[in-house]
């Protein structure tokens, strides 16, 4: 193995570990807020994975289908749960990442 390999899988390892927390506070937080989670696996998983590696990337959960400006003022509001999801959930079912859905009440 080399330098290269071992960093790899340090790398794999922490994303694993950072993807689980994520998944964890979104099952909680959907639970809580009475929202459905997506119910297509890869595409949370994808979003998960996003929201994870900004976390690693950048310190924080940034949302991974908006643009991060590098402005920590302006981009604290684009730390999931973001400012707009509820909005958005009310308007459209969905938060702009399809992460979080209006509950489904049949
Ligand atoms: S759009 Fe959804 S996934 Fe993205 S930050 Fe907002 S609540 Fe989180």
């Amino acid at each position: 193995m080399t330098p290269t390999d071992d960093k790899k899988i340090a790398d794999d390892k922490l994303l694993a570990e950072e993807k689980e927390k994520v998944r964890a506070f979104a099952r909680a937080y959907a639970a809580r807020e009475g929202f459905d989670i997506n119910p297509d696996e890869k595409i949370v998983d994808m979003v998960i994975g996003g929201l994870a590696r900004n976390k690693i990337k950048h310190g924080a959960r940034y949302c991974p289908c908006r643009i991060i400006s590098g402005d920590r003022e302006q981009d604290k509001f684009k730390i999931c749960p973001c400012k707009w999801h509820k909005d958005e959930i009310e308007k459209d079912g969905h938060c702009h990442c399809v992460l979080f859905f209006k509950r489904n009440q049949d």
